[in-house]
């Protein structure tokens, strides 16, 4: 096995609890990618990562031994995530079984939909050692196919290419799976990520039993949020800019014998505006925007685009109304989100009790020493009149 020579800064970063390992603290090598011993640059072993040479995370840490890793290492590791999952506790059949680093496996996604699993190898080294983690995700999770998603842009990054692969197929172009009572439908070859928002599971269910009234789901995407809230409210409105995926909403309606769900397909900021003209009003409104900052220059104009959305969301809520504001952006941290509502709730001039507050679901584990794993934050606000 190849050899990497670390910095002692990027040796401090792995020993405090983060496995990313930047160009700037490697020595150069030739090493084609694939799974590398790490040394200090004093001799010191650091332990196994993978290698990417055209990536500026040069290097992602597996573990600090030293016995090579093979595909029994990947089998382990695959069982150890799927046990900590509970399906019947997490009462859903689409979940997340690898949540990457968030997992100790860096760089690789594992979903699954019922008896289909879909995969992301997003790093050039994952992507070396691909036999071996799909066939520890086969003899593990054993799907009746795996579909491979490494159509992400991530990619690129890493100078891998862009494709859809069935791994052994066939898989239908729509699969269903389930959250709490609601049944839906996957699109996984085509949806967003590997089909589905999974990481919004807990909140969406939460807001099943919260919802009540004349509710609105802003950015419904195929109507998630919404379905959960058909239940408990009178009447929902589902809003979305994407004509396809409301095409799916409106499926996913019919699959649970829903009526109470209008579709409208517009841009939320344009419709706020005008619900706020005509002075209509929602008991329960939930705001699940894309990610606006995916950099971090692009921080400042993402806090102005979410802390319109908001304040408009607080001007239309009817007295007593409840709102769930997501964030998704791994550069707006929990601080100056909750800084935004904030803001936005002084100048709507209404008194609103944080209720709770949330993050992703818990099949998509955080670990503190690496912020990326846990991008999504929500709260759950209350109006005191
Ligand atoms: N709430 C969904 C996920 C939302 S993803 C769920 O739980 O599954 C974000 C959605 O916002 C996408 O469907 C995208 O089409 C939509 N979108 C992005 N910008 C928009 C805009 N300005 N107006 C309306 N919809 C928008």
């Amino acid at each position: 096995m190849e050899t990497i020579v670390v910095s002692p800064r990027g040796a401090r970063r792995w020993r405090r609890g983060h496995p990313w390992i930047y160009r700037s603290d490697i020595e150069p090598s030739d090493a084609p990618p694939g799974i590398v011993c790490a040394e200090e640059t004093n001799g010191t072993y650091l332990g196994q990562a993978l290698w990417s040479p055209p990536s500026e995370i040069s290097l992602r840490f597996l573990t600090t031994e030293e016995s090579p890793i093979g595909g029994e290492w990947w089998h382990k590791r695959l069982a150890e995530a799927l046990a900590v999952r509970d399906p019947e506790n997490l009462d859903a059949t689409g979940y997340r079984i690898v949540h990457a680093e968030g997992d100790g496996l860096p760089s690789l996604i594992v979903d699954k939909y019922g008896e289909i699993v879909v995969v992301q190898l997003l790093s050039a080294g994952l992507e070396a050692v691909r036999d071996h983690v799909l066939r520890a995700v086969d003899e593990i999770v054993k799907p009746k196919s795996i579909l491979l998603r490494n159509d992400a842009s991530v990619r690129r990054h890493e100078d891998l290419p862009l494709k859809v692969d069935e791994i052994h197929g066939p898989i239908p172009e729509f699969v269903e799976a389930r959250e709490g009572t609601v049944r839906y439908w996957v699109a996984p070859h085509t949806g967003q990520k590997t089909g589905c928002f999974l990481d919004q599971r807990e909140n969406r269910m939460l807001m099943g039993r919260q919802a009540h009234g004349r509710a609105l789901d802003l950015f419904t995407y195929q109507g998630l949020f919404a379905l959960q809230m058909a239940k408990a409210a009178e009447s929902v409105v589902a809003v979305d800019s994407s004509a396809t995926a409301l095409e799916v909403g409106v499926k996913n309606a019919e699959l649970n014998g829903v009526q109470n769900i209008e579709w409208v397909e517009a841009n939320v900021f344009d419709r706020l505006r005008e619900y706020e003209r005509e002075g209509r009003q929602f008991d329960t409104i939930v705001l699940d925007p894309p990610a606006f900052a995916r950099q971090r220059s692009a921080i400042d104009r993402a806090l102005r685009g979410y802390k319109e959305i908001n304040l408009r969301a607080m001007r239309i809520l009817a007295p007593k109304g409840t709102i769930f504001s997501a964030s998704c952006s791994f550069h707006i941290g929990r601080d100056r989100f909750f800084e935004m509502l904030v803001s936005a709730a002084s100048d709507s001039g209404r008194r609103l009790v944080l209720e709770q507050t949330t993050s992703q679901s818990r099949d998509h584990p955080s670990i503190l020493t690496i912020p990326e794993t846990g991008y999504l934050k929500g709260a759950l606000l209350r109006a005191v009149d």
